[in-house]
């Protein structure tokens, strides 16, 4: 294992240059008095969000690239619908959204009907439909700690991550780095086991001007692969042997103002409340109006279905729970529908949310350490397993979920 990190280390250096070689010493001078501990395996589970599959493939990568070639990597089929909150749920509880209760990024609930459920919501209420991975560690005595993740600040019947830090998208990706690096550096007894990490830039950059625009997404990429790169040299340094699991929630998609959908022209918008628009619709029927939203939902569109909740295709596995909207309205990938276009909408851009079967919508997988055996490329498989894959190298009995270690088998070493 350390040969192997030594390995991993050099070819970093190379294509790193000289500068990154002066951390490293330094650290180790620093690390000197545990150098000669053993560690055990920590296991660290980032999300690139917004992270398609070819994005390793645009030549901005070198990090991933040789993380790739010595793990296992591949395209991920996200959970429907393709948002950031239900996937990320997804990744953690080994649910998918209709089981996990976390059914869109904005939600609303008739036990709740004063109440709007955002991405900054809190509230136990919302998420008590699924335990997280690291409230299952924390159950089976072993620790955890959380640099940011959807739903890491939420108390879970009084338990929480061992750490974990208040979400900040101002908090850059170095400083998130060295949060992980200073909790490795700590001694064994408090030293966590399982980590998660969360870098928003490249999801940024693709809102902003489309998967296409190569310049300024390519330069996000390339920030977050090197910030991969100076945790792999900062572990190595420490000699800490780490399972390294990264993910994405979801792809992302062109969109354009010459393709949008007005709620307006279907229906006046007294009738009806919109809990979520953009690249689906979640329409709230006001209770006197039930039949003439229903009715003017529920035909043929152009660019654009609509169903009632209980209707909603059997693939999408979304419907069953309760906080699904009433009506839902899924246009044509690369469409977006509004009730009132956002301002930074006004040319090309990018979206998700869509059909999670389409390509673009795909997720990026990868994991590389001593358990992952160096296997290259992988089909596609459904992101609700890396639950499982979590479980089993953080060694908990996970709870039950939709999800199996099956996709793995190829490459989990035992
Ligand atoms: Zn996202």
């Amino acid at each position: 294992m350390v040969r192997y990190l030594i390995q991993i280390c050099l070819s970093m250096l190379l294509l790193s240059g000289c500068a990154n070689a002066q951390t490293v010493r330094s650290t180790v001078q620093s690390s000197s008095p545990t150098a000669t501990e053993i560690r055990e395996p920590a296991t660290i589970l980032i999300s690139i969000d917004g992270f398609r599959p070819d994005y390793l493939d645009r030549g901005v990568t070198p990090n991933l690239k040789a993380l790739a070639k010595s793990g296992a990597y591949g395209p991920m089929r996200p959970a429907f619908p393709t948002k950031t909150f239900p996937n990320h749920w997804t990744l953690v509880t080994g649910k998918r959204p209709d089981n996990h209760g976390i059914v869109g990024n904005t939600m609303v609930d008739s036990e709740r009907p004063d109440e709007v459920f955002r991405m900054s919501t809190k509230d136990p209420f919302w998420w008590d439909q699924a335990d997280p991975i690291w409230i299952t560690a924390e159950e089976q005595g072993v620790r955890s700690a959380t640099m940011f993740w959807p739903g890491s600040e939420v108390e879970f019947d009084g338990k929480r991550p061992n750490d974990w830090w208040p979400f900040s998208q101002e908090l850059s990706n170095d400083r998130r780095i060295s949060a992980v690096i200073d909790w490795m550096r700590r001694p064994a007894g408090i030293r966590p086991k399982l980590i998660t990490l969360y870098f928003d830039t490249v999801d940024m950059a693709g809102h902003r001007a489309g998967p296409a625009n190569g310049d300024k997404l390519n330069e996000a990429i390339r920030e977050v692969d090197d910030r991969i790169g100076d945790l792999m040299r900062e572990l190595t340094a420490l000699a800490q042997p780490a399972n390294i699991i990264i993910t994405s929630d979801h792809g992302m998609t062109e969109t354009s103002v010459e393709r949008i959908i007005y709620l307006d022209k279907i229906l006046p918008r007294d009738k009806y409340r919109v809990v979520e628009d953009g690249s689906y619709a979640g329409i709230e029927p006001l209770e006197a109006n039930k039949e003439i939203v229903r009715n003017a939902f529920i035909t043929p569109h152009e660019n654009m279905e609509c169903w009632e909740r209980s209707n909603i295709p059997k693939h999408f596995q979304y419907g069953k729970n309760p906080r699904v909207p009433s009506i839902f309205c899924l246009p044509e990938t690369g469409w977006v529908i509004y009730q009132d276009v956002p301002e930074w909408m006004t040319g090309i851009g990018g979206g998700h949310g869509y059909d999670h079967r389409h390509p673009d919508m795909m997720a990026f997988f990868l994991a590389n350490g001593p358990r992952i055996k160096p296997v290259g490329e992988q089909p596609v498989f459904d992101s609700v397993n890396i639950y499982s894959m979590l479980a089993f190298l953080i060694g908990v009995t996970p709870n039950e979920s939709e999800g199996s270690l099956d996709p793995f088998k190829s490459f989990l070493a035992p």
